[in-house]
């Protein structure tokens, strides 16, 4: 599985989170939004998911941020961007609807 929040591909073990369907809105422009629409559950791997279960969802947004290696490396940017992910990660906090579910090797 690919982690829906660091993208590392994680083959051993990973956790699946039940989650309500949002739109991630990446970065607004002149002409609106552009963003991503998120679909009811997100794959995480061993270390997001213990981010996300002590709930320290800057560390999660962080961990997002290590992961890309083609933004930009102005300082605003990546603060906004940085902000960004973590309201996704509170969103997605707050709209989940159940416990994680752990995934056994395929
Ligand atoms: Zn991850």
């Amino acid at each position: 599985m690919y982690c829906d929040f660091c993208s590392t591909y994680e083959p051993l073990v990973g956790f699946e989170y039940p989650c309500q369907s949002f739109d991630v809105v990446i970065k607004q422009f002149d002409n609106g939004p552009a963003g991503l629409h998120m679909v009811e559950s997100w794959l995480a791997c061993k270390d997001c998911s213990d981010a996300i279960e002590r709930n320290d969802l800057t560390a999660l947004a962080l961990r997002q941020l290590e992961a890309r290696d083609d933004l930009p490396e102005d300082i605003d940017f990546q603060a906004d961007v940085i902000s960004l992910l973590v309201q996704t990660c509170m969103r997605f906090q707050s709209l989940r609807t159940g416990p994680r579910r752990e995934l056994q090797p395929a």
